[in-house]
């Protein structure tokens, strides 16, 4: 039970200048978290509230899929990381220590290699596979950008899942349990969210899904289709080619002065052509020597597509310097029709056109009617393009893209052996032979869905908590607690609502009434429940729905049923983790 004159909820009235996000702000207005260095923070009784509420969602549905939770170290040895080879590659991302005999240690980023070890050790047959096991623990990474609060921390919560199959298509029935237990986690967290394609990055494997909570906060841009369910990070999204354009094919390339038009905008403008007639060059550099690389002028060159095309580690645009080697021109003013010396890579859309505008290589000069493959030939065809608003569906062809910014607050891998072979995680089939153990990882932030939850469900009085996630369910506010009535009005039904087993604060501090229902929007409950005069002279206990604002109001003596009966049909049993609709 919870009465606010007791409680340690020390609300803020303006934010702290360093709070750049609506999250960040709110949580340390509503006194859920207090910063103790950068990326580090204590979470205060109600931030701790959600925090285990969120946990307790995961739990259930990660047991749901017949997971087994354990707690692995903190602490891990060097030696582990040494053997996969990550000691080195995470850098100074990673927290490292010494114990008194000079032995090195980390604190954990993430458990693959202690799990894997674990499992090595512990599993021998075939018999004893699939295993999902997993835990809810604390992850140190010290990021080089703590930023926007429980977003991006150094110490954070995590759940981690590790899967443990004999093959690959174990591998893929795991995945997809946890590709339904995620979805089912972030729909009961009243999140809106989507399962979008991603970049398996550093930690290797192949297919890998991020679970996006859709808000402006977001640090990841995301493209989702209007129709299907495509939803893809856009870094990765593929883009479809457009039908080739029709018509006759123009005369030979025409020389027109452009001068000083440099920008796409410029260009476009000055020769009174769309800037989807406009080829783009870009010059790059790359380990394996220059390229040219052409985009439509409405589209943005994909670095990482470019790379991968290109099986290239990294791409750098080129300076100016080699820009005027290259083509003979400065910067603005390049065109593949006779480039020397620089391999041509070309975006699909780009060889859909019937003509293109591009530089001429030479200032101040740019070719109209150039015909793709006519007038030059590219070494490469490719997608090279990022994707955009929009855009044709490429998995249904038919809706069109939307785009959003996305908080990731999950991601679910498939490892293959890279861990199992690595460490020697093997198991022997019936016949004798030993293979390596098949593996996928899973994790989900904690604390960034809490700041993923209040992204999405804020305004501008303060949080409004999906009922399935909030600290406490109701938050009765007596109108003016030195009235003895009204008091002992509040604190009977405060005691029957827990006795149903409703969590619910009570404000019983001797405030004025505006300040006690400011703060009651703040903390962002989802039921406010009012006893004033009205409760006293006419009977009725007055019910403010924090989202709505509508209000009910139910006689003196059936408010706490009333209240029981509102919460069911909302979502669940009363004080529970319920459902929510506002998911997927
Ligand atoms: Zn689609």
């Amino acid at each position: 039970m919870m009465r606010m004159s007791q409680a340690l909820i020390p609300t803020l009235r303006e934010a702290p200048a360093e709070a750049e996000v609506a999250s960040h702000q709110l949580m340390l207005r509503a006194g859920l978290i207090r910063k103790e260095a950068a990326g580090i923070y204590t979470l205060l009784p109600l931030g701790l509230r959600v925090i285990r509420k969120i946990e307790t969602i995961v739990r259930e549905e990660m047991d749901r899929q017949g997971a087994q939770e354990l707690l692995l170290p903190i602490i891990q040895p060097a030696e582990l990381w040494r053997q996969t080879g990550r000691w080195e590659v995470y850098g100074e991302e990673m927290f490292r220590l010494k114990d008194r005999h000079g032995r090195e240690f980390c604190l954990g980023p993430t458990h693959e290699e202690i799990i894997t070890a674990l499992v090595k050790n512990e599993v021998r047959s075939y018999r004893q596979l699939p295993l999902l096991l997993y835990q809810i623990q604390n992850k140190y990474r010290d990021e080089i950008r703590p930023r926007f609060g429980l977003m991006r921390g150094r110490e954070f919560i995590m759940k981690d899942l590790y899967s443990f199959d004999r093959d690959e298509e174990g591998l893929r029935q795991s995945y997809a349990k946890m590709y339904e237990a995620y979805t089912r986690v972030f729909t009961r967290c009243g999140l809106t969210f989507r399962a979008v394609e991603a970049d398996p990055g550093q930690i290797g494997g192949t297919t890998t899904h991020e679970f996006m909570v859709l808000a402006p906060a977001g640090e990841a841009g995301v493209v989702f289709c209007e129709r299907c369910p495509y939803a893809a990070n856009v870094e990765t999204a593929e883009c479809l080619p457009p039908e080739p354009e029709a018509g006759p094919p123009p005369g030979p390339p025409e020389r027109r002065e452009t001068p000083g038009r440099k920008t796409v905008e410029e260009v476009a403008a000055f020769l009174q052509v769309p800037p989807a007639r406009l080829i783009k060059t870009l010059l790059y550099e790359t380990e394996q020597g220059p390229v040219a690389a052409l985009v439509r002028g409405d589209h943005q060159l994909n670095e990482l597509k470019l790379a991968r095309t290109l099986r290239v580690g990294w791409v750098k645009l080129a300076g100016e310097e080699t820009v005027q080697r290259i083509s003979g021109a400065p910067p603005g003013f390049a065109g593949p029709v006779g480039l020397k010396g620089v391999r041509v890579v070309a975006d699909r859309a780009v060889l859909a056109l019937a003509w293109g505008v591009t530089g001429a290589n030479a200032e101040d000069a740019h070719l109209v009617h150039v015909v793709p493959r006519r007038d030059f030939q590219p070494d490469w065809e490719a997608d090279l393009r990022l994707a955009q608003a929009g855009d044709l569906c490429p998995r249904c062809r038919q809706g069109r893209l939307q785009e959003s910014r996305g908080i990731e607050v999950g991601q679910i891998f498939q490892l293959g052996t890279k861990y199992s072979e690595a460490l020697g995680a093997t198991y022997t089939l019936e016949d004798g032979t030993e293979r390596p153990i098949v593996m996928g990882c899973y994790g989900i932030g904690i604390g960034r869905t809490m700041a993923a939850a209040i992204e999405q469900h804020h305004d501008e009085n303060g949080i409004i908590w999906p009922l399935s996630i909030a600290p406490f369910a109701v938050c009765i506010v007596t109108v003016n607690q030195r009235e003895a009535e009204q008091a002992k009005v509040a604190e009977e039904l405060y005691r029957r609502l827990w006795e149903m087993g409703i969590e619910t604060i009570w404000d019983d501090r001797d405030e004025r009434a505006g300040v006690k229902f400011k703060d009651a929007d703040l903390l962002g409950f989802p039921l406010r429940v009012t006893v004033g005069p009205r409760a006293l002279a006419q009977g009725e206990i007055e019910v403010k729905f924090r989202a709505t604002g509508e209000v009910r109001t139910f006689p003196r003596q059936q408010a706490a049923e009333g209240i029981a009966e509102l919460l069911r049909s909302w979502g669940g049993e009363p004080g529970v983790s319920g459902g929510s609709d506002t998911g997927l």
